[in-house]
């Protein structure tokens, strides 16, 4: 790229974000966007999009179909001035081309689970659209290429818990050694609840929620020779096929269907907060018994550690953006809800924050690492649409670790107006004649 098309790049993406500002006061916007999009509209679609704003009744239950985080559909939180359900692909295209045309924020949403909401709600200071993909379900099943199978062989399940008073700290300490070595047919997740004693005192519960691709025989085996603190028995296990034991994972009720899974309805919509961590070194026992005890100082606490290992380790950091593999022994999420809007959400969220600071000792660092799926706006967020490298680097450093550096390189080469942004998107550097090719590699010349 030339130092001339850079600046004329530059100077582009100025007018763009002048537009915004611009499109700020307007209040004209559902009805620009809709006439823009149906002077675009393909003959080809066979139906017409779906279009609801403020104005339509349907407005709200539209766009709280799909919103599983309630903190972010408040009344105080900022709105879609439309929401366009595509039917047919040129009816993305056509939102693409009229938001950047109207200088919209565009938010594009799938299934709504963003922790953080970014897919529907906006912290940032314009107005936006939601492209909701609700309609576009198709599926593509490559027979001949077997690009999609599932086996159907014999899977074990199981899930035991087990108090303070009955070992936890220990079992969690053994866990820690084994969770990303033991079996890879095997993996053991706890799940951490407040709970009581029978004399009524506070307690955590972790419960071990397992799934074992084989038979009961050799999960026994397996059990007994690496992880006999736990304890298991043969009664404790239940054999189901693969499909079960999805909807068993999931939290449905024992007797589910597994036609239900095909609803596509959420089973978790709570006010919400959450944030997570990847544990590299066990955490010692004292600092254990401090966790528990940090844990316990808020009821409606949840805490699930996944363990690693396996195939997530024999994937090299720098394959694709995900980047905490080998050496990773679990990835931990906490999270707490609550069901009286914004009147408790301050403790909450103050409680959550102190458990992720008491953490920060125990788990990774050079970067603290976090999921991106979990997403915490607490790492830090873009402002009015534009962030500069050295301050998303904050989370970017933490969520894909060196992988960051070429994401950026790769928006710079194909948005370098950010038009495709959030509050933790990728941002494009400024002007920049660095030539990359589509993995984020340095070109010659
Ligand atoms: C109850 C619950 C359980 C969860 N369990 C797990 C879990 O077990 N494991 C896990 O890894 N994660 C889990 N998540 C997190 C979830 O996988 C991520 O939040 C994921 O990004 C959600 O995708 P979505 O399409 O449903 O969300 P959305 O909120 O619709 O989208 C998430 C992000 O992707 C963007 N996006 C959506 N569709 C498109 C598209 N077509 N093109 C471009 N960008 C798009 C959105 O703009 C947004 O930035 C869970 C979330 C919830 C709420």
């Amino acid at each position: 790229m030339t130092t001339s098309s850079s600046i004329l790049e530059f100077v582009a993406c100025l007018l763009i974000l002048s537009a915004y500002a611009t499109w700020a006061y307007a209040d004209s916007i559902p009805d620009d966007f809709r006439q823009c999009i149906d002077g675009k509209i393909s003959p080809q679609a066979p139906l017409p999009p779906s279009c609801y704003t403020p104005n339509n009744s349907a407005f709200s239950v539209v766009l709280q179909s799909r919103g599983l985080n309630l903190r972010y559909l408040m009344p105080s939180v900022r709105k879609p001035e439309v929401i366009l359900m595509p039917t047919h692909e040129s009816h993305v295209q056509a939102a693409v081309m009229c938001a950047k045309k109207l200088g919209i924020q565009l938010r594009v949403r799938s299934g709504g689970h963003d922790y953080d909401g970014v897919s529907y709600a906006s912290e940032m200071e314009e107005p936006f659209v939601i492209l909701d993909m609700a309609k576009l379900r198709m599926v593509a099943v490559d027979i001949e290429e077997k690009s999609a199978w599932v086996e159907a062989g014999a899977t074990i399940v199981f899930t035991v818990g087990k108090t303070l008073e009955q070992g936890l700290t220990k079992i969690v300490d053994k866990w820690q050694h084994i969770a990303d070595k033991i079996n890879e047919n095997l993996f053991i997740r706890v799940i951490f609840q407040n709970s009581k004693t029978q004399k009524g005192d506070k307690t955590v519960l972790g419960l071990f929620n397992a799934l074992f691709l084989g038979g009961a025989d050799e999960l026994l085996k397996v059990m007994q020779h690496d992880f006999p603190e736990l304890g298991l028995g043969k009664s404790e296990v239940s054999e189901i096929s693969w499909i079960e034991s999805v909807l068993y994972i999931a939290g449905y009720p024992s007797g589910t269907k597994p036609e239900v899974l095909l609803q596509g309805k959420p089973l978790f919509v709570n006010y919400f907060k959450a944030k997570s961590d990847f544990l590299r070194e066990p955490i010692p026992q004292s600092g254990l018994a401090g966790l528990w005890k940090s844990y316990m100082e808020d009821e409606n606490a949840l805490m699930i550690w996944n363990p690693y290992g396996g195939v997530m380790s024999n994937i090299p950091e720098s394959q694709i953006p995900f980047p905490h593999r080998n050496g990773t022994i679990c990835m931990i999420q906490y999270v707490v809800t609550w069901q009286d809007g914004n009147t408790s959400e301050t403790r909450h969220i103050e409680w959550i924050r102190k458990l992720h600071s008491y953490m920060a000792s125990y788990v990774s660092k050079s970067p603290r690492e976090a999921y991106v799926n979990y997403r915490d706006l607490d790492l830090g967020m873009n402002k009015d649409g534009n962030t500069g490298f050295i301050k998303a680097s904050a989370w970017g450093n933490m969520y894909y670790k060196n992988n960051f550096d070429r994401l950026v390189k790769i928006k710079t080469k194909f948005d370098p107006c950010n038009f495709f942004r959030h509050e933790q998107s990728i941002p494009p550097l400024p002007v920049t004649d660095i030539n990359v090719d589509i993995h984020g590699d340095m070109l010659e010349g």
